[in-house]
């Protein structure tokens, strides 16, 4: 049975009509003292399942987050709702501890946020046994794990919860949908009685588009000028001086734009996330370095000025758009030049054999993903495991079909050439012996006299290339790094070398891929409601600076939409939009609903 005052609670605090997908069931077990494991995808809606309890159980809740910078906004929030909540890590004072301390021991804190490296104190596990403990939180478990990339020592140190504290529940959170992480999890924090619950990772809002690389910054500046002119996103690039130049551009053609990346001192890091935390229209450059605890909820796109590295990286970047639901892009260009450039910073890293053996199958199989001729995410999903029957209809692939051509003799003329020269050489070499141009290293080579040589004058360069990137995201070519890029045939390529086998190729031209629909219900916003849209998010933005917490604190997009399509005129009604709670009511629903009027 659910806890009778679930869903009451549910609807006057958060302002929450109903329960999304596990949260129920979660939250239900967790009420009733069991142990539970939650794997859930980004913005699925983890934090309800352990703070809603922490309200309907006698006692204070303790959230394990590894992320120090995001307590400050998670307590905001909850103190937004009206929840007694805290967080204790090293940037309070001593005062501060002390107070929120006092408060623990006079069992007025329902939610405390703390670090695990704090947590395992003699000092705080001296306070703990003070209180009266309802729940254990343990926020981004994935982090008690080798395996994954956000390993944290101090996680390990977690399994003393269950010694401690045997009759407390304990709820263990991730995105990370890996097998060999959930199984990690289970063993070092000992969850092998907790139930599991597992959902989709799929995030069906966000729109993947994978486009050929041609010049990528006027393919950027169209596709943010068409489809996000004020909107919040990230442009993720390889390198950090391609962030600097990427940033100085963006900020000479009108953009709101800051970088982020390992080289830039501290302060000026924290200082650049903070503003994207705090503005609606603005745009982070930035390496893979940002990221981590990026609780944006409306960061409309996320755009890859280069490859990423695997498909893991690729969807946890793009996770990183459209946590509040809303619909968002994920956006990469990318050529031959990409792939060239990862197989060269993988070949000279020192790691060992077998792990640059397990990085390359999986920059191999983030190529098949930008190549593929299918539903993108059915790809993406079957690659972490889950399968899926039908195509998306929101990606690239199932918007507009994919045009398609027999590429058969084309691909066994590039085999050819790959191997009449010697399996020496690459693409842009192999391409002008194709195409048949008078090159003086092709006349010293003698390759010049080969029957292969002009052969492929029906195609053009650019034809080529296409040509050679899907032979190699297919495997029949590898790409050797030792010999600087130099193509050589997989023995998989000889029944389509020997034209035993069709090959059917994507055909990339220009036009086409740019066509792709905008996202809908922001297109509709834009054409009817903008005044009203940027309206209240004037309101918002000035609430939220007399507070100095970030705007979507105060409410988040969805509720704004909210606001445009119901044009409430009552408090009763205000109370009835997503996220409106009582006491969001009560502190700026006339704020909200004068605006409104202006405007009815
Ligand atoms: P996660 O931690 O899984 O990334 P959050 O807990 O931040 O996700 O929630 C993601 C979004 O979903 C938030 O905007 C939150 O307000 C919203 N949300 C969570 N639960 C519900 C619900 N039951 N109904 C409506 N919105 C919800
Ligand atoms: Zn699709």
């Amino acid at each position: 049975m659910l806890h009778p005052e679930a869903l009451q609670t549910l609807r006057s605090v958060f302002g929450y009509e109903a329960f999304k997908g596990h949260q129920e069931a979660i939250i239900q077990h967790i009420c009733q003292g069991g142990d539970a494991l939650v794997l859930m995808p980004t913005a699925a809606g983890k934090s309800l399942c352990y703070q809603l309890p922490a309200l309907l159980l006698e006692g204070v809740g303790i959230v394990i987050s590894p992320l120090i910078a995001l307590m400050q906004d998670q307590v905001s929030a909850l103190h937004q709702l009206g929840i007694n909540a805290a967080f204790l890590n090293s940037t309070l004072t001593l005062e501060q501890v002390q107070t929120t301390e006092n408060a623990l021991l006079k069992g007025e804190i329902d939610l405390l946020y703390i670090a695990p490296e704090r947590l395992v104190t003699a000092h705080t596990q001296w306070l703990l046994s003070q209180l009266k403990i309802c729940l254990f939180a343990i926020d981004e478990a994935h982090c008690v794990s080798h395996w994954g990339h956000d390993f944290r020592a101090d996680y390990l140190q977690l399994s003393i919860l269950s010694q401690r504290f045997p009759n407390v529940p304990r709820i263990a959170l991730t995105a990370t949908a890996d097998p060999r992480t959930r199984d990690e999890i289970i063993n070092r924090l000992s969850l092998g009685s907790a139930k599991q619950f597992i959902s989709s990772f799929d995030r069906p809002n966000i729109r993947y588009r994978i486009i050929e690389k041609q010049q990528s910054r006027q393919q950027l500046l169209s596709f943010i000028k068409h489809e996000h002119p004020k909107d919040s996103g990230i442009v993720y690039c390889l390198s950090r001086r391609k962030v600097e130049e990427t940033t100085a551009w963006l900020v000479q053609q009108g953009f709101k734009a800051l970088c982020y990346h390992a080289g830039l001192s501290h302060e000026l890091r924290q200082h650049n996330q903070h503003q994207f935390l705090m503005e609606d229209s603005i745009i982070i450059v930035a390496t893979i370095a940002f990221g981590m605890g990026i609780d944006k909820p409306n960061v409309r796109f996320v755009a890859h000025l280069d490859l990423p590295k695997s498909i893991e990286a690729y969807y946890q970047e793009t996770g990183r758009a459209g946590r509040d639901g809303l619909p968002a892009n994920a956006w990469l260009s990318y050529g031959l030049h990409d792939v060239m450039t990862l197989k060269q910073i993988l070949a000279s890293s020192n790691a060992d054999e077998q792990h640059k053996r397990i990085e390359l199958a999986k920059l191999d199989a983030m190529l098949a993903l930008c190549e593929t001729v299918h539903c993108r995410r059915q790809l993406l999903l079957n690659y972490f495991g889950e399968q899926r029957e039908q195509a998306c209809g929101n990606c690239d692939t199932c918007l507009q079909e994919v045009a398609t051509w027999d590429g058969s003799l084309a691909a066994q003329q590039a085999l050819s050439a790959i191997y009449r020269c010697g399996q020496r050489f690459g693409v842009i070499y192999l391409i002008a012996v194709l195409l048949g141009k008078t090159d003086e290293r092709i006349q010293q080579n003698g390759h010049h006299l080969l029957t292969i040589f002009g052969i492929g004058q029906k195609l053009s360069e650019h034809q080529w290339r296409s040509v050679f990137r899907q032979l190699i995201a297919r495997g029949l070519v590898v790409m050797d790094m030792e010999r600087h890029g130099a193509l050589r045939l997989d023995v998989s390529c000889r029944p389509v070398l020997r034209g035993e086998q069709s090959l059917i190729l994507r055909q990339d031209n220009k036009a086409s891929k740019n066509k792709v629909q905008r996202t809908q219900k922001l297109q509709n916003l834009a054409d009817q409601d903008s005044e009203l849209w940027e309206a209240l998010r004037t309101k918002r933005r000035q609430l939220a600076e007399q507070q100095d917490v970030p705007p979507y604190i105060i409410f988040n997009d969805l509720t704004l939409y909210e606001m445009i399509e119901k044009r409430p005129t009552s408090s009763r009604q205000f109370a009835n939009l997503t996220g409106v709670g009582e006491r969001k009511l009560a502190l700026y629903g006339d704020e909200f609903l004068s605006v409104i009027a202006d405007f009815t």
